[in-house]
């Protein structure tokens, strides 16, 4: 009798330590992250803020003509604007995040031309794939692909997953290609020649904050890919992902066609 209500008092002990251990450490993960979303926040608000600084400055130079003052302002508003919509992209992962979290992440589907949102992100990010030495390439064939799904979350889907194959890409060409596999399925193919990613990591790069680069070199929180997962899947679809370290990597999405169709 004894000996059994050690044995129970003993279970009880081990349990309760796992679970203290599991909240550390589920802990950890917390402080983690928000020293690195805070981090990756106060880049784009420090390069910001210098700006508007430099701008201001400026504008108080007496020797300094109306025609310069105009060209400075102009350049620095170019560049406030591009740090605000990165400092606004930042905090759209987040919400997603506590959205997905909350089970908040509703579709609103409606009939969608997947092309079109595709041939739309490459366009929007040819500057940007120039910039970096890419050449972005939409490939499509001559079916319409039109289902019924979400156009803003697809967006960002393709959005993702062109702007990580840039921003892995090592500055080497990237595809983007549109097709129809079969009659009831659409496919988005994203191919790269960048830096590839290491077996190991293949899976956990859509779990949350899973990134394979170390350190500072690429900056990102890791949620894309897996706010990437969570509307393809919302979608009834897929993701998967096939790649060599060095050798580039193709994500290809999956997408049941519906009704719509
Ligand atoms: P983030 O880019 O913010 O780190 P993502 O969730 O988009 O977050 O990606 C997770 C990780 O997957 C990245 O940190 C990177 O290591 C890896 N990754 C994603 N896309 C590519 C790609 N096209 N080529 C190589 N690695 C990639």
């Amino acid at each position: 009798e004894l000996a059994l209500q050690k044995q129970l008092l003993q279970n009880r002990l081990s349990e309760t330590k796992r679970l203290l251990r599991e909240r550390d450490d589920a802990l950890q993960s917390r402080d983690e992250f928000l020293s690195i979303a805070s981090h990756e926040l106060k880049t784009p608000l420090t390069s910001l803020h210098l700006q508007l600084q430099t701008m201001s400055r400026a504008l108080k130079k007496p020797e300094m003509s109306d025609e310069a003052k105009i060209a400075r302002l102009g350049k620095g508003l170019a560049v406030c604007e591009k740090q605000s919509g990165k400092l606004a992209a930042l905090l759209d992962e987040l919400l997603d995040l506590t959205r997905i979290r909350l089970g908040k992440l509703t579709l609103n589907k409606e009939r969608t031309d997947l092309t079109a949102i595709s041939r739309d992100v490459t366009e929007r990010f040819r500057e940007e794939a120039k910039r970096s030495g890419s050449e972005l390439r939409h490939v499509e064939g001559d079916e319409p692909v039109v289902g019924n799904w979400d156009p803003t979350r697809l967006d960002q889907v393709v959005t993702n997953l062109v702007s990580n194959a840039i921003k892995y890409g090592n500055g080497r060409p990237a595809e983007i290609r549109i097709s129809k596999p079969g009659g009831n399925a659409a496919r988005i193919e994203i191919r790269d020649e960048g830096m590839g990613i290491p077996p190991d990591m293949l899976d956990k790069i859509f779990q949350r904050f899973e990134r394979a680069v170390e350190g500072d070199s690429i900056s990102g929180l890791g949620l894309g890919l897996y706010i990437t997962r969570q509307i393809v899947e919302a979608h009834g679809g897929a993701i998967t992902v096939e790649s060599r370290v060095n050798g580039g990597s193709i994500f290809r999405v999956d997408l049941p066609i519906g009704e719509a169709g």
